[in-house]
């Protein structure tokens, strides 16, 4: 199988209570698992299955027969992504190089905290808050795309994401997305990931 499930880079009890383990369980041996397995199926017998996950995820975007293939990729990404993000005893404030680009993109980091969780809590049914590093534009942006999307297929570079699927959150917190959101900006966020995916980034 060319494409198999990231184990998670902490224990499963690690984020409690803000992503419970029960919340771990369905989310990641379940959801996540489930886009990986309908992944190598998609792919069997295709040169696809030779590429890498990002490239699969470029190779397929926006093509009319690639749907399936396009969300189940995106979807693996997008997790691999967003298990990264989080750490326990996270949160707080990023330093040094990225909290100089916030500070110059995004108007500081309390800005950014309050606009991302907006974007968070405003994605419009199932999706992600993304913060990314703009390649063309060369500066950073906050997003949010919808069930599978993922900045990735426009040739962008995430930072760090929060996913906001009902999945996500809805075993700890219920519907009070607001809630989860800002407990993962305040304790969760992983800025030591989100510095080295900018100093990858900015090259
Ligand atoms: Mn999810």
């Amino acid at each position: 199988m060319p494409f198999s499930l990231a184990p998670l880079p902490y224990a499963d009890t690690a984020l409690d209570p803000v992503v419970s383990s029960r919340t771990i369980s369905f989310h990641h041996g379940l959801h996540h698992k489930t886009y990986v397995d309908n992944l190598n199926k998609l792919v069997e017998n295709d040169p696809l299955g030779a590429m890498s996950l990002v490239d699969v995820v470029r190779a397929v975007a926006g093509k009319a027969d690639k749907v399936a293939h396009f969300n189940n990729a995106g979807q693996v990404f997008n997790h691999d992504f967003y298990w990264s993000s989080l750490k326990p005893n996270g949160g707080g404030d990023p330093a040094g190089a990225l909290k100089a680009q916030i500070d110059s993109d995004l108007g500081g980091i309390a800005k950014f905290k309050t606009d991302f969780a907006a974007a968070a809590v405003g994605q419009f049914g199932s999706g992600w808050a993304w913060l990314v590093w703009k390649t063309q534009e060369k500066k950073l942006a906050i997003e949010k795309t919808a069930n599978a999307d993922t900045p990735i297929a426009r040739g962008d570079a995430p930072l760090l994401t929060i996913d906001v699927w009902e999945h996500a959150y809805y075993l700890d917190h219920q519907n009070r997305r607001a809630a989860y959101v800002q407990a993962v900006i305040d304790k969760l966020l992983n800025w030591d990931w989100a510095a080295e995916q900018f100093a990858k980034a900015k090259g």
